[in-house]
């Protein structure tokens, strides 16, 4: 299987989703337990993530979710009205949330379901989007990553 972190950054640069945006969170999450934390070593950090290709994949089809959705295509009438809505008994998206942080361990894990509270950041702007948008999926990809990268930075 090929290394897909080029594909990844496209996919999330189109969804409107940088590796800053997930360094934010990173910091936001990490900043009060790490003395002389740094947006570098956060960015540093998110990037190691996508090179993870368990997180690869989980981005890659998490966010062609909220493609499909978006243009109509998925068959069952009642996940896509879930998905353009963000029904918040869908849950599937944080599934794949918590799947990509599962590797990552408890501090991840905590984390993820913290920030998927809070929604600072770019997570808080992908939620409040418009009603023909899509970014079911993209909130929880960004927290994952966010979460993952806390991980990395506390075990570091
Ligand atoms: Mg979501």
């Amino acid at each position: 299987m090929t290394d897909n972190y080029d594909e990844c950054i496209e996919l999330m640069t189109r969804r409107g989703i940088s590796l800053e945006d997930c360094a934010e969170c990173t910091y936001f999450l990490q900043a009060k337990y790490i003395k002389g934390l740094t947006m570098a070593d956060c960015v540093r950090a998110v990037d190691e993530v996508m090179h993870d290709r368990d997180i690869q994949n989980a981005v890659i089809i998490a966010l062609e979710l909220d493609v499909l959705a978006e243009k109509g295509t998925i068959e069952s009438k009642y996940i896509k009205e879930a998905m353009m809505k963000d029904d918040g008994l869908f849950g599937v998206d944080e599934l794949i949330g918590l799947g990509m942080a599962f590797n990552y361990g408890p501090v991840a894990l905590t984390s993820f379901g913290y920030i998927d509270k809070i929604k600072p950041g770019r997570i808080g702007e992908l939620n409040s989007k418009k009603d023909s948008v899509c970014n079911t999926f993209a909130d929880d990809v960004i927290g994952a990553i966010a979460s993952c990268a806390a991980s990395r930075l506390a075990h570091a």
